[in-house]
């Protein structure tokens, strides 16, 4: 899909690039932003040959090398979108993005470390039990062959007008990713806006570590679906047209379907409370596995998934949560 926006300063052409990746989410999409002057590529799919070759056969098919793009955007920082980044960035391309994508651009490094800490903390006070636990964690870190060294050059934050073409507004979109802006192009009412709101797949809203722990074992975790849920009020109350998702294609209506979004959401809270009635106190990972019982191998989605829905509750005062001697977190049904 090809889509010319124009403008008093010029005309902006998105172009969408999709590209295979190796993980059950199927292709990604890469955009190519074309004004006078700028080449701009939003996200840029795993380092996986497949993706690379269908990457720069895409960009050579609407007339750009690699050397002639102007920035490079990263709307978060999960693998699928930012593999290939290196290729652009060892060719002089400056990288755009939130400043702590850079925790995700360093495969192997301290972040990793972090992130390994933190993960094995959780999962052991959800309730998983040892054996999962490590190897859950393990799973996380294999994705690092899909990935590569990169940095952040300009780092972009809520409000700011996107340097290169500036009719773009950045907005933060916290949620799927905490680290995650979207390019807003009010006139036109378009968001770019990374896998925040997909077209045919609800978003995961993935816990992570809050950054600013001395180490891993110490860091807290963020409520990641309570962010997510405000954030989509956010951009619901934007009166979005047309959105360039990170998977599927490009869609119109927006504002209906981030509606459906937040109501499927309430669908499946009422599901957990129900479960939850059941049981009278569980775990997550007791919960998660009862849920979700058929995507057991997908433990850090379901747990991501279970823990957002039980923070939901327990702010609404419809679970308690209790730890035990062992930091083992039980939560309990209220009434
Ligand atoms: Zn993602």
């Amino acid at each position: 899909m090809t889509a010319q926006i124009r403008k008093s300063g010029g005309t902006v052409t998105i172009h969408r690039i999709e590209l295979p990746t190796p993980f059950p989410v199927g292709p990604v999409n890469a955009y190519l932003l074309v004004t006078d002057s700028q080449r701009v590529l939003v996200d840029c799919g795993p380092k996986w040959p497949l993706a690379q070759e269908a990457l720069l056969n895409g960009l050579r098919q609407h007339g750009v090398t690699p050397q002639e793009l102007t920035g490079v955007l990263l709307t978060h920082g999960h693998i699928d979108h930012v593999g290939l980044t290196s290729i652009f960035q060892t060719h002089g391309v400056p990288v755009f993005a939130h400043p702590d994508v850079n925790t995700w651009l360093e495969p192997r490094g301290p972040w990793d470390t972090y992130r390994s800490a933190f993960f094995t903390r959780l999962y052991t006070t959800m309730g998983v039990p040892e054996d999962f636990v490590s190897e859950t964690v393990q799973t996380l870190f294999l994705l690092n062959q899909w990935n590569d060294r990169s940095v952040v050059d300009v780092e972009l934050t809520d409000g700011m007008e996107f340097p290169l073409i500036p009719q773009f507004q950045i907005v933060e979109v916290p949620g799927h990713a905490q680290a995650a802006i979207a390019l807003w192009d009010p006139d036109h009412r378009l968001l770019v806006c990374g896998d925040q709101v997909l077209p045919t797949i609800s978003s995961n809203a993935l816990i992570e570590p809050v950054l600013t722990a001395p180490s891993g074992e110490t860091a807290a975790r963020t409520k990641s679906l309570l962010d997510y849920r405000a954030n989509l009020k956010r951009l619901n109350a934007f009166n979005i047209q047309t959105i360039y998702p990170g998977h599927g294609e490009p869609f119109h209506n927006a504002s209906a379907l981030i509606t459906r979004r937040l109501e499927e959401q309430v669908e499946r809270r009422e599901a957990f409370l129900d479960l939850l009635r059941t049981e009278q106190s569980a775990t997550a990972y007791q919960l998660a596995v009862k849920y979700f019982p058929r995507h057991r191998s997908q433990l850090s989605l379901i747990m991501s998934e279970t823990i957002g829905y039980l923070d939901w509750l327990h702010a609404q005062g419809a679970v308690t949560v209790q730890a035990d001697a062992q930091g083992v977190v039980t939560w309990r049904i209220v009434g």
